[in-house]
């Protein structure tokens, strides 16, 4: 449950906590955010999202709404202030508001910030995972932009509920080449016969996840053998593990793509040591 909201500098009430009418986030989906895993009331990877936030905000041309220390603290207010031991905490950034149009405007608009947290047990993932998740491959039809990462979610929303009313919790996006993108809310990953982790190259098709970043880290420590490179469909469905990795999801058994099953069908053991030996390779850091 979320109990109070940080926005534009102020600390409101779930109910309470509200942003213009023509906030350019809410007309344009002209905004930004972050997601980090909160783990004992730490935070996961921190430096990595902020740097990918600063990120997201220098592409668009979104001005910082603060420096990163004061950002840190407003994060570190909210986590304490939701009570959040294991969680998330969500931060947007929005161009601002001003009267509707699409020319951007000027310096004397201030962008919006909101910052809020939840609770989500860390046991209802690390269950999951004992089974593993389904996924369905859907068309990649989102922008070229891929690697910034906006609330322009239209796509992966969609994805997503074809897949749920597929029986699936997760999308898989397929270009014009028959090879897989990222997943809706996740990267993509599958093993190969000979035990080599491949997940598609950084690029403007998907988004550098964070978890992509430090499960490689964690693969590179247990002595692993990572290829960067695009795989179709067809060479998912006869991989002998695929996971898909994001902040709340760490590294996720995929057990069925399409109806198929992948590899026995069961969560695969490579998986398996990535996720046991994540947190021991992320930055944990209190706030
Ligand atoms: N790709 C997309 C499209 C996502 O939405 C996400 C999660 N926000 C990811 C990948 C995973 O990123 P991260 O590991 O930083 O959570």
């Amino acid at each position: 449950m979320t109990r109070i909201v940080y926005v534009n500098g102020a600390y409101k009430r779930y109910g309470e906590a509200a942003i213009h009418v023509e906030d350019r986030g809410f007309q344009f989906a002209d905004a930004v955010y972050e997601v980090i895993e909160v783990l004992g009331g730490r935070l996961v990877d921190a430096t990595r999202h902020l740097a990918r936030l600063e990120r997201s905000l220098r592409e668009l041309a979104i001005s910082p709404p603060m420096r990163e220390s004061a950002l840190l603290h407003i994060i570190g207010e909210v986590i304490r202030r939701n009570r959040v031991r294991d969680g998330i905490v969500y931060m947007q950034v929005t161009r601002g508001a001003g009267p509707r149009e699409f020319a951007l405007p000027g310096p004397d608009v201030l962008p919006t910030l909101v910052v809020f947290a939840r609770t989500q047990p860390r046991g209802r993932a690390d269950r999951l995972a004992e089974t593993g998740i389904v996924v369905k491959t859907v068309p990649d039809n989102r922008w070229e932009r891929c690697n910034i990462k906006t609330v322009m979610l239209l796509p992966a929303v969609l994805a997503k509920d074809a897949a749920r009313r597929a029986g699936a919790r997760e999308a898989w996006f397929v270009d014009s080449s028959g090879t897989i993108t990222e997943g809706a809310s996740s990267n993509a990953w599958i093993v190969t016969a000979k035990g080599v982790l491949v997940t598609r190259p950084l690029g403007q098709e998907i988004l550098p996840g964070v978890t992509r970043a430090t499960v490689m880290d964690v693969a590179k420590a247990e002595g692993l053998r990572v290829e960067e490179r695009a795989f179709t469909r067809d060479e998912a469905l006869r991989a002998t593990e695929a996971f898909i990795t994001s902040a709340t999801n760490i590294a996720m058994p995929v057990v069925t793509i399409d109806g198929q099953g992948i590899g026995n069908g069961l969560p695969g053991p490579l998986t398996r040591r990535l996720r046991s030996r994540f947190h021991q390779m992320a930055e944990i850091s209190a706030v």
